[in-house]
């Protein structure tokens, strides 16, 4: 069970859930706390195949109707793992570690809440365990490494700023890419020195440039909904300023929509203080969020940008191209500068351009690149 801000739910919630899950559940069944927020739900004599799956749905259920009463605002999200006896199992211990794995994968799934187990999943499972222990020590060896991809204005190769984007060298596996371990690090709090690394790193870097002459306006940094609701965030943005003598008004900082299904007030808070600092700020991949456009009026944000999902058919599909051009119209009523990312093809950045978008990234005009690339590409730009 996790909480929507991504934390380990509460005692009281802990104490809700159970209460709630023993109605769910025959009398002969047993319900019970294995540790921390993680439940065991034992259902005898099941004759029927799928019971474990309409056990889950129920208790999906029955739990988010449990927290809408409780508070609108907060949601707790089950993963659900089954395993059958004596199918895939005979010893207790084995059925729990079946359990536990594929409960690990419906977490990590990002759609399934609850998923059966299966014996691939248990090789899959061991690479990922290996996965966080190799990133516990990915910091302190020095495997993380920042690519830059530049974000351009209107004629297609003014560099406007440049987004920091994470790589990780593992020694085995080569360069992973941030979809494979941010969201373990989000799971296992890693994303905290993790972040912290790269804001320094991308101020590090971007002051480096400013010394050869040839830093672009700004430099824009990731900023996972864990890492900005970490208390030392807003400490960690003003040392890195000042360790660095990054001027604040060249960092900008990306944030999903994602930060608002938390506490929108301590939200709007924290933005308000890192506007203060002078930093600026945009919504990532704007459009696919699940919150309220309300948080446009109360957000002190200066850019949004359009999800690459709706620029990846624009062309084709007119639903995408009239999202795109509205996304564009609100934000320039709002006063919002907005960038489309993920542009690939001269005929997206035309069709982009005549609505109105005159900042881009995508492939079109560069992928991410190694610090040293990116200075050439910055050399050559300028020239
Ligand atoms: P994002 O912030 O939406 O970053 C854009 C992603 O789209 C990047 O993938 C980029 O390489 C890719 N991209 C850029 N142009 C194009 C294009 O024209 N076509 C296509 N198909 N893709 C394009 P990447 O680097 O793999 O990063 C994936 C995600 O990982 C990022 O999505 C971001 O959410 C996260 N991420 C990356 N670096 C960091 C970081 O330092 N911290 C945190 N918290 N998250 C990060
Ligand atoms: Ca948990
Ligand atoms: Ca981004
Ligand atoms: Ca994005």
């Amino acid at each position: 069970i996790n909480d929507s801000y991504g934390h380990a739910a509460g005692d009281e919630v802990l104490k809700l859930v159970a209460r709630r899950l023993r109605q769910v559940v025959r009398m002969s069944d047993t319900v019970g706390r294995l540790a921390g927020d993680e439940f065991i739900i034992v259902l005898t004599e099941v004759s029927d195949g799928d019971v474990g799956g309409q056990v889950a749905e129920k208790i999906t259920e029955v739990l988010s109707e449990a927290f809408q009463v409780l508070d609108a605002e907060l949601f707790c999200l089950p993963s659900i793992g089954i395993t059958y006896y004596p199918d895939q199992a005979e010893t207790v211990e084995t059925l729990l570690r079946n359990a536990d794995i594929a409960m690990y994968h419906a977490k990590h799934s990002g759609n399934d809440r609850y998923l059966t187990f299966s014996s691939d999943m248990a090789q899959r499972s061991v690479e990922l365990m290996n996965l966080e222990t190799d990133l516990r020590h990915a910091v302190n060896r020095e495997e993380l490494e920042l690519h830059y991809q530049p974000k351009v204005g209107g004629d297609g190769r003014t560099v406007v700023g440049c987004e920091a984007l994470i790589r990780w060298r593992h020694p085995r596996l080569g360069l992973v890419s941030p979809g494979d371990f941010i969201p373990l690090a989000e799971e296992s709090g890693l994303i905290i020195p993790i972040g912290r690394w790269t804001l320094a790193e991308a101020c590090r870097q971007f002051m480096e440039w400013r010394r050869h002459g040839i830093s672009p306006p700004s430099i824009s940094v990731n900023v996972s909904v864990r890492q900005f609701n970490d208390s030392q965030f807003l400490d960690n943005v003003r040392d890195v300023l000042d360790g660095t003598g990054m001027p604040a008004g060249c960092l900008d900082l990306e944030i999903t929509e994602s930060v608002m299904m938390g506490d929108v007030e301590r939200a709007v808070s924290a933005l308000n203080t890192l506007k203060a600092m002078g930093v600026t700020l945009s919504i990532d991949d704007f459009g696919t969020g699940y919150s309220s456009l309300n948080y446009l009026k109360t957000f002190p944000i200066d850019t949004l940008k359009i999800d690459q999902t709706f620029v990846r058919d624009v062309e084709h599909d007119t639903k995408d191209a009239a999202i795109i051009a509205t996304i564009v119209s609100l934000a320039k009523n709002l006063g919002f500068q907005v960038v489309a990312e993920g542009v690939e093809s001269r005929e997206q950045m035309d069709f982009l351009r005549s609505n109105d978008c005159s900042l881009f990234q995508g492939f079109w005009v560069s992928r991410p690149l190694p610090a040293t690339d990116f200075s050439i590409f910055l050399k050559n730009s300028a020239a």
